[in-house]
């Protein structure tokens, strides 16, 4: 039976509930062997494990330790969530130097959202259980919106926020959507909740800042929201900073 651990570092725990609440967990209690879950279990033993998904960015000597330990020991690790796999919305704290899973170890595979979408989930946890191959998506959310259709890049955009159900793209109703930069994989999620897409599958490229710079040339992006825009980087945070 695999031995699977989910390791919980500096995170909110809600990838850890997202693989609760996945269809597939059921099955992974039964088919393999769980030896560390914290939300679930006092008991955790990190030694030996076959898999290991890891939530969360790496604050601390012994987290990259324990991480470069399981490397050491060849388990295959598994970033789950943006804080594990771009450093994520907690690595813009003031207060604290988060780093993410891979400035520390190479992942056998990364699956960011914050938190992860469910069906990429399903596929990612399956993978640990037949040894399948898990890919993710080579397109933009733009490629999976029901908006795609009137996208266009020549109104001004002027928000950040949506009060209101699209009826149309949100760059067509001049609120900055960072949908044709974002890895897509999440079945446009928020902008079918009314919200535009804040980025939270990483860009495509993996280059942030040349991905941001690149939207934001052939955009027309009001001064106001160039004021704003480490709010771009939510998830992963820049080493360039934009020239405003
Ligand atoms: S990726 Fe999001 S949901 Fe997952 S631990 Fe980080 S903040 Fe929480
Ligand atoms: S920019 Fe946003 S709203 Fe427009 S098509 Fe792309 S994902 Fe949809
Ligand atoms: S729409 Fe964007 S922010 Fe929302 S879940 Fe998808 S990738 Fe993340």
């Amino acid at each position: 039976m695999t031995k699977i651990g989910f390791l919980q570092l500096n995170s909110c725990s809600g990838c850890m509930f997202a693989v609760l609440g996945s269809a597939i967990f059921p099955e992974l209690l039964k088919s393999a062997d769980i030896q560390v879950f914290r939300l679930i279990s006092d008991i955790q033993s990190e030694d030996h494990l076959d898999v290991v998904f890891v939530e969360g960015g790496v604050t601390c000597n012994e987290d990259a330790e324990l991480l470069r330990r399981l490397w050491t020991e060849g388990t295959k690790i598994i970033a789950l969530g943006s804080c594990a796999v771009l450093g994520g919305i907690m690595s813009q704290s003031p207060n604290m130097h988060i780093d993410p899973v891979n400035k520390f170890v190479d992942p056998h595979s990364s699956l960011p959202g914050c938190p992860p979408p469910r069906r990429l989930l399903g596929n990612l946890l399956l993978s640990a259980i037949d040894g399948s191959e898990f890919e993710l998506p080579e397109k933009n959310v733009c490629w999976e919106c029901p908006f795609a259709q009137d996208q266009t890049y020549e109104i001004e955009i002027t928000s950040l926020h949506s009060t209101h159900s699209p009826k149309s793209c949100f760059l067509r109703e001049g609120i900055l959507c960072l949908g044709p930069i974002t890895r897509a994989g999440c079945e446009a999620h928020c902008i079918k909740g009314s919200t535009p897409c804040d980025g939270c599958m990483g860009v495509l490229n993996g280059n942030l800042p040349a991905a941001i710079a690149n939207l934001f040339s052939v955009l027309k992006v009001s001064e106001t929201i160039r004021e704003y825009a480490e709010l771009a980087f939510r998830y992963q945070k820049p080493e360039l900073k934009l020239k405003h």
